[in-house]
């Protein structure tokens, strides 16, 4: 086989939809599984959503997500853009009109309009007549749309690598506006100039695309240019059945980075979508690239399961790399009002390795790990109510204990077993209200391991504090 050439041909909406970023990261793997390349192009021919917003958002969410694009040869601009292509697009139309395979249309919008409205009344399927084809003497002057003249002999069959075969009857397919009278080329015909300059081998996209593609094929054909293979990837849907929409959860990839999720595990997830390998549910991204094959894409639609994503999110973090999820958390401290850029980085790494067994975002990671960087700690309803007259004594005694024993694991192990022994009491008597003290919470890592991370200062201080506030 020749070199696969795959593209990711997003329009900007203004952040990188999950459904997107899927269809991006097929293209990736299966490029980056063939050592083919894999482009990114960026469709900004509507200029009112293209905003430079919009396509920073694209590649921010591609770089997120670690799916980096190759530059294509001939283009000036990387990644290509559609609106730096305007030229080629109105040679192309020229060429078609030259020979005979397009023509000029000056049915007007209005006009348009009506007889669509006249089809629909009595029943039929609405579809452009035809008539400008008929013109002996068309007016180069006079503006004008061009529409392909499309052939509505026999069959469009598309060997798609998801779907199988799909059969389009060519009667379907009417004379598609190629260039609008304001000079501005249409998304189908520009989608297949750009596939054929840019050598693409095959189109992996979303099947909303599906409707498109014997169009699409017309156009080859009259340009007289090799098809590429298609691959319409199905929808993702709902838990209720539903196209993924807002309603369902966040939809922009970058939501789910604020929220605290990894990109390998949004990756992992996302490849999981459509795609098999036994039942195999954690790859790595090496993994990923080798066993990677359009063969094992499934047809029928992925169900998005926020669940499933935030249980491969915190396996992910609990079986990452320390130091890696120490420096993606960071910004998530930040967004607490921790200083983050000061915290020793031993520091940040004792505080993971400690909390990760229990966060499942990198968000609730830092939520919990406030106390351990803040002098300011709040304390919940549940931790109140061991920080209480009759617990005093215990605080007092593991005050004074503590003073001279250095504080690492097992000499605060065995501080604490002494104290219950002397008091009688049973060990977690004793740790509770010296946990409610230190972090404000009932629940934590291990009170060792707290007291170990908090320092002897900071864990005397804060015990003072409750000792003063109880006597
Ligand atoms: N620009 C189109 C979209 O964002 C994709 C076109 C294609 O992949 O052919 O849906």
């Amino acid at each position: 086989m020749n070199q696969v050439r795959v593209r990711f041909a997003p329009s900007p909406t203004g952040f990188l939809h999950v459904g997107g970023a899927r269809t991006a990261l097929f293209n990736w793997l299966f490029a980056r599984h063939s050592k083919g390349k894999f482009f990114l192009r960026i469709e900004d021919t509507d200029l009112s959503r293209s905003t430079d917003e919009a396509i920073e958002a694209i590649f921010d969410g591609m770089r997120w997500l670690g799916l980096d694009w190759d530059e294509w040869e001939a283009s000036e601009t990387n990644p290509v853009r559609q609106t730096a292509r305007f030229e080629i697009y109105r040679e192309k139309v020229e060429t078609l009109l030259a020979e005979g395979k397009a023509y000029r249309c000056y049915c007007s919008p209005d006009e348009l309009a009506a007889r669509r409205k006249e089809a629909l009344e009595a029943r039929k399927v609405p579809r452009y007549d035809g008539r400008c084809r008929l013109l002996t003497a068309p007016d180069p002057e006079r503006p004008a749309a061009v529409r392909f003249k499309a052939s509505s002999e026999g069959e469009i069959v598309v060997d798609d690598m998801v779907k199988g075969e799909v059969v389009f009857d060519s009667r379907t397919v009417d004379d598609l506006i190629i260039m609008r009278s304001d000079g501005s080329p249409t998304y189908n015909f520009c989608v297949v100039v750009d596939d054929v300059d840019m050598q693409i081998s095959h189109v992996i996209r979303g099947d909303d695309h599906l409707n498109n593609t014997p169009r699409q094929i017309q156009l080859y054909e009259a340009l007289g240019y090799t098809q590429p293979r298609f691959g319409h990837l199905s929808m993702i849907l709902g838990a209720d059945k539903s196209r993924l929409s807002k309603r369902h959860g966040a939809t922009a990839v970058q939501q789910y980075r604020d929220e605290g999720y990894l990109p390998e595990a949004m990756v992992n997830y996302l490849v999981r979508l459509g795609w098999s390998h036994k039942d195999q549910e954690l790859f790595t991204l090496p993994e990923m690239i080798e066993k990677f094959s359009m063969a094992h894409v499934g047809s029928s639609a992925a169900i998005f399961n926020p669940d499933k994503l935030l249980w491969m999110n915190a396996n992910y973090i609990k079986t990452g790399d320390a130091k890696r999820i120490a420096q993606l958390l960071r910004p998530h401290l930040e967004g607490l009002g921790v200083d983050a850029g000061q915290c020793d980085p031993d520091h940040l790494l004792r505080v993971v390795k400690a909390l990760r067994e229990r966060s499942r975002t990198l968000k609730e990671m830092a939520e919990s790990a406030f106390y351990f960087f803040s002098d300011k700690i709040s304390f919940d309803d549940k931790a109140k109510k061991f920080l209480t007259v009759e617990n005093l004594p215990i605080l007092g005694a593991v005050r004074q204990k503590l003073e001279g024993v250095p504080f690492e694991h097992d000499p605060l192990q065995e501080a604490f077993r002494s104290i219950s022994e002397s008091m009688d009491k049973k060990l977690a008597k004793i740790a509770q209200p010296v946990r409610a003290a230190v972090t404000g919470k009932t629940v934590s890592p291990g009170i060792f391991d707290v007291l170990e991370i908090l320092g002897k200062e900071k864990a005397l201080e804060r015990l003072d504090d409750q000792i003063d506030a109880l006597s």
